[in-house]
């Protein structure tokens, strides 16, 4: 079996995020950047689906600027085989990103293809579904649990209040939610020899996709700040601020 993983740079998540001040979109320069922590999760379950035997081989896919070699460097230091970068500066939206995820389908053949339940930059959480749909392929979103065999794949699926367990056929598309394991961290000696493992470099161009923009954002604003609260003396002047200030009761 040859599983694909899906890996986006985004601004790491313990950066406080800071908003242009033109409102155009969120400051990144200077701003350090990671692998996005669903992705991660998609590398860790590819490289357990490698090292159990089920899986023959892993290749890591990140679209995005010349840095996005790096979160791929990441992933091929976690265990994956080899990776593919396809470059460009523009953003490229969740249907352009499956599109192109298509496309390298179509060239690599995988049996499975991994990617996170969202980007938590744009929150989309929409690649896997039209990556699934435009290939025609089965999906596992949300994945707290993954078993492959015989040609198919039991998911279990984190979903309002519990747990659904699905059995889907493979070639499949799975997305992972927090749950399904606990990411490693790359070891120095791993470290070193990603450095030697292979990164296939192509454009969208290359791939025939076209990724111009369809949506326009309009503007981004910070969330409002939250007034301070005030200490009531007694039970009495709590309910006339709640009937009369706030007006809830
Ligand atoms: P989204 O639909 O934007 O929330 O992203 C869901 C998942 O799609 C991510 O967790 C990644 O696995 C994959 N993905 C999105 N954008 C990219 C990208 N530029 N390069 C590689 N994978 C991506």
């Amino acid at each position: 079996m040859k599983v694909l993983v899906a890996i986006k740079r985004v601004i790491d998540y313990n950066v406080k995020i800071r908003v242009k001040s033109d409102e155009t979109g969120v400051e990144t320069t200077n701003v350090k950047m990671s692998m996005n922590p669903f992705d991660e999760i998609a590398v860790e379950e590819g490289v357990r689906l490698r090292e159990n035997g089920s899986a023959e081989e892993l290749i890591a896919v990140s679209i995005g600027p010349k840095q996005a070699q790096e979160t791929i460097r990441t992933a091929l230091a976690m265990g994956a085989d080899r990776g593919i970068h396809v470059e460009t500066d523009d953003e490229v939206e969740p249907l352009a990103v499956a599109k192109l995820l298509k496309a390298l389908i179509e060239k690599e053949n995988p049996d499975l293809v991994v990617l996170g339940k969202q980007a938590i930059d744009d929150d989309s959480n929409q690649t896997g579904q039209m990556l699934a749909a435009l290939v025609g392929w089965s999906q596992g979103t949300f994945a707290s649990e993954l078993e492959v065999a015989d040609g198919k794949a039991k998911v279990t699926r984190e979903i309002d209040g519990g747990l659904e367990t699905i059995q889907i056929n493979m070639p499949a598309v799975v997305t992972t939610d927090l749950r399904l394991n606990t990411p490693r961290y790359a070891s120095l000696p791993n470290i070193m020899k990603a450095k030697k493992k292979p990164i296939d470099e192509s454009s969208p161009a290359d791939l025939g996709v076209d990724i111009s923009a369809r949506l326009a954002t309009l503007k981004v604003t910070e969330p409002s700040s939250r007034e301070a609260g005030v200490i009531v003396e007694d039970v009495a002047e709590l309910v006339d601020k709640l009937k009369n200030e706030a007006k809830v009761i």
